[in-house]
């Protein structure tokens, strides 16, 4: 084992915790990680404070805040994933271990190591200088991988102590090792559920066949109908308040050193598709989708049964992008569907889950200030601009409840492993983060915010 340093060391102490949130047998350990995260916060300075909620406890720690300095909120999670399936970890997955200068272990990646690159950044210079150049504010939550059921109601509740100018996260990946990235938007997400129903019973399709309309038949032709063969959605209405792509954003995306070769890599998809005027990451980031996440009904044995299946169901997601509002699309599928959906059958259709689409602006005063300091921790790097094809719901809590827009600087790497066996963090990420976390404190006490 390599001899560690400092700060390697004490994340090696966070990660031992198995902080994993989901499940109660682990409460005790999610709660004794806030005690020793609040703990190290008041250690390197700051004034902390662990909060209970209903669920797993926030620790929050702030510096002496003054007058006329912009206020940087710093947004992580202690809690983690499940761990299973154990077996295929080479190493325990809270016990953490370097090899070839990665750190391997649960949440070294998602998101302890990011986060606490953070804290340790503010320590050095607390420990260095004295102070840190901005009015800080830390907030970790225990609750992130099961959704932040109560983050919401703890801003609410905390408005004016959290009160803010801007918000930084690292809790998201960069676009490729050596990159640094800048993510500045999110596609926001609705779901729903259909279920077709045809007769009472599964019926014998020799005996009723050819005169019974069959569920199954009808669900896959409504499936189909969702996209034309140039791979657009078919749903009226569903484009309507998709903001076009800025040329910039083209153009930036164009030279970012990720592509269609490298998700063909990744995902052992023999060729890609979607909308073909479109690259596959402007598809990604840029673009709407509609996917079907999964069918079932009918008789799903071995061999044959000839049936009539009396109910089918699909679930459906659909991706968005600014400016698309999760209801409208909801209703603009179901009146599709309703349309294309013959006689003889009935449509039942559940909405899901949805969330908003974010997008800020990259070149806004703090955007800039984010810019830069990616800059001054990778010298000679051109900064990644990027939007991530997943959804962050926290960061659109933060912009309803406290009216603040959220930098995400992503430190892990694509294949970090994130949720999955053997998830891990490079050493080098964790000390560029610790760098950052100064570069960006700086860069954003130079903002103008007032
Ligand atoms: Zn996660």
């Amino acid at each position: 084992m390599e001899p560690l340093s400092g700060p390697l060391n004490l994340l090696c102490e966070f990660l031992r915790f198995p902080s994993v949130s989901t499940d109660p047998s682990r409460a005790g350990a999610v709660s004794a990680c806030a005690q020793w995260l609040a703990g190290h916060l008041a250690e390197i300075g700051l004034l902390s404070e662990v909060h209970p909620t209903p669920g797993h406890p926030v620790v929050v720690a702030r510096n002496l805040h003054k007058l006329g300095r912009p206020t940087v909120l710093i947004y992580g999670h202690y809690d983690v994933q499940p761990e299973d399936p154990v077996e295929l970890w080479q190493s325990a997955p809270f016990e953490p271990e370097i090899r070839n200068g990665v750190l391997f272990a649960r949440g070294s990646a998602d998101n302890k190591g990011q986060i606490f690159a953070h804290i340790q950044g503010v320590a050095q210079a607390l420990k260095n200088k004295g102070e840190i150049p901005v009015n800080l504010i830390f907030l970790v939550e225990g609750e992130e991988e099961i959704g932040s059921p109560h983050l919401e109601g703890f801003l609410k509740a905390h408005r004016e102590a959290l009160r803010c100018d801007i918000i930084a996260v690292s809790d998201t990946s960069m676009v490729a090792a050596g990159v640094p990235t800048l993510t500045y938007g999110l596609r926001g997400i609705a779901a729903m559920e259909i279920r077709v129903k045809g007769p009472s019973m599964d019926l014998h399709s020799g005996i009723y066949g050819g005169a019974v309309r069959n569920p199954a038949v009808v669900l896959a032709h409504l499936l189909a109908s969702l996209h034309r063969s140039d791979g657009r959605v078919a749903v009226e209405g569903f484009y309507d308040a998709v903001l076009p792509l800025e040329d910039w954003e083209r153009e930036a995306w164009a030279g970012i050193p990720f592509g269609e070769r490298q998700i063909e890599a990744n995902t052992g998809a023999p060729a890609l598709g979607g909308e073909v005027e479109f690259t596959a990451l402007e598809r990604i980031w840029g673009r709407p989708t509609a996917e079907v996440n999964g069918i079932g009904g009918g008789f799903q044995g071995e061999g044959t049964k000839t049936i009539i299946p009396k109910e089918v169901f699909a679930k459906l997601t659909f991706r968005l992008v600014p400016d698309q509002a999760p209801e409208f699309v909801l209703a603009a599928v179901e009146r599709h569907l309703r349309a294309v959906c013959p006689a003889g059958v009935t449509l039942e259709v559940l909405p899901g889950h949805s969330g908003e689409t974010y997008v800020t602006d990259p070149h806004s005063p703090c955007g800039r200030a984010a810019q830069e300091a990616l800059r001054r921790v990778f010298p000679g790097r051109q900064v990644a601009l990027t939007r991530e094809g997943g959804s962050i719901p926290i960061v659109n809590t933060f912009q309803r409840v406290l009216g603040v827009e959220t930098l995400l600087l992503g430190l892990a790497l694509p294949d970090c492993r994130a949720h999955a066996p053997n998830e891990n963090f490079p050493v080098a990420n964790f000390e560029a983060g610790i760098l950052l976390n100064q570069t960006l404190l700086e860069e954003l006490s130079r903002v103008n915010l007032f």
